[in-house]
């Protein structure tokens, strides 16, 4: 099966300065991603944006200990927008993802009478907009949802395209659902503040996009490396602005992944996941997993006669440069990463399939698998 999205020539590579807007078109519920210019008269605000659409009297922003201090200035956006704001920090982690932590929130908004019109705001990594997400989705059967997103993976992947979620003792990402924020707003200052490994994290997939659907885009991540790695804001900014117009694409024409098209955005992430679980959640972080994961997929690919050397090592190269790992760990028994493989929710059947690149900016579906290609390509 061969998957792309039409029309991804019309989004123009995003300007260096000024208001950067990514609309995510979803008829009824399409609305605005905003990466705010370098103006210092710039007028709009999360605020802003936000009153577009709510209308109500309490915003309630939850965020965790990791991004506490970018509160204030989210705080005063939406008060001066006429919002009660109520705060409410997690822990930080993965543990808060939790059917148990969704329950004290939806207690909290309950205490504060929250109602239908009650805006929720993620501030936060993929976690607090995961979780934010959910609750939003559940209290009184949906309540409005905005996110701020903090780290670069969820500025450039969680924050778009309205998964929402929890996990399970027995797996992430079990319980959720698809719930559309109103408004995103993404403000690269905030990663300023990133530990280095989180900010490595979020390049995975940055690499990932540049491979399944922009050659173009690719070639400029590769010339731009060194100024990602330093976070250059202006580079960082177009970077993330173009990551969230190609996932804006996939979205649109694809949202609730019925079609096939949404999957190729799980390129490596099959070998990821079972690299994630197998390590025991939260050792290796989601983009290192997922980075090791598009390096077996690539083996994959070159081993099927899709790709050929070249781009494996251009794709390692890139990897490694931003300090990814490309093997997943020898101690790791390949049966039991098959076995994880099979277990994998995009798994059809228990039958193994990858998305498979075929050029740099294309990839395929490709089914029908033998456990001993998988081994091959676990470098086995
Ligand atoms: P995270 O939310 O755990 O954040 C990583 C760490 O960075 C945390 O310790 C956090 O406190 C800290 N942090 C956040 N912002 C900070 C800042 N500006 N400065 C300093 N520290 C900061 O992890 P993540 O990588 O953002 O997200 C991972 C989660 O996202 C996973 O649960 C994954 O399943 C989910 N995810 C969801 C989607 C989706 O489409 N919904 C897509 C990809 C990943």
């Amino acid at each position: 099966m061969n998957r792309s999205p039409s029309n991804l020539a019309g989004d123009a590579y995003p300007a260096n300065e000024g208001l950067i807007r990514v609309t995510v078109h979803l008829a009824e519920r399409t609305y605005s991603i905003l990466l705010p210019g370098t103006d210092p008269n710039f007028s709009e605000t999360p605020g802003v944006l936000a009153r577009l659409r709510n209308k109500g009297e309490l915003a309630f922003i939850v965020c965790d200990e990791g991004a506490k201090a970018h509160i204030p200035g989210i705080e005063t956006a939406f008060a001066e927008q006429g919002y009660q704001v109520k705060l409410w920090i997690l822990p930080a982690g993965e543990a808060q993802k939790a059917l148990s932590v969704a329950e004290i929130l939806y207690e909290a908004l309950l205490d504060l009478k929250a109602d239908r019109k009650t805006l929720l705001v993620a501030l936060g990594g993929g976690v607090v907009g995961d979780l934010t997400g959910f609750v939003a989705a559940t209290y009184l059967r949906g309540l409005d949802f905005f996110m701020v997103p903090t780290t670069l993976l969820s500025m450039v992947d969680s924050s778009v395209g309205g998964k929402t979620g929890v996990n399970l003792t027995r797996g992430k990402n079990l319980i959720g659902c698809f719930h559309q924020p109103i408004g995103v707003w993404i403000d690269p200052t905030f990663l300023t503040t990133l530990p280095d490994r989180d900010f490595r994290s979020g390049l995975a997939e940055i690499v990932k996009y540049g491979m399944i659907m922009d050659a173009e885009f690719w070639d400029r991540l590769e010339k731009e490396a060194d100024l990602l790695l330093a976070r250059e804001p202006f580079i960082l900014r177009r970077v993330i602005a173009r990551c969230c117009q190609l996932k804006a694409r996939v979205v649109s024409e694809d949202e609730h992944e019925l079609t096939g098209l949404r999957a190729i955005l799980n390129y490596g992430h099959t070998f990821g996941h079972a690299f994630e679980t197998i390590a025991g959640y939260g050792k290796w972080l989601h983009g290192e997993a997922v980075a090791a994961g598009m390096h077996c997929a690539m083996r994959l690919a070159v081993k099927r006669g899709l790709m050929d050397q070249q781009a494996l090592k251009r794709q390692e190269a890139l990897l490694k440069k931003f300090g990814l790992p490309t093997e997943p760990d020898s101690s790791w028994s390949s049966e039991e990463l098959i076995d994880l493989m099979r277990a994998d929710k995009k798994a059809a059947a228990g039958k193994l399939r990858f998305i498979l690149p075929t050029r740099i900016g294309h990839v395929q579906f490709v089914e029908g698998i033998e456990d001993a290609e998988v081994r091959a390509a676990l470098g086995r």
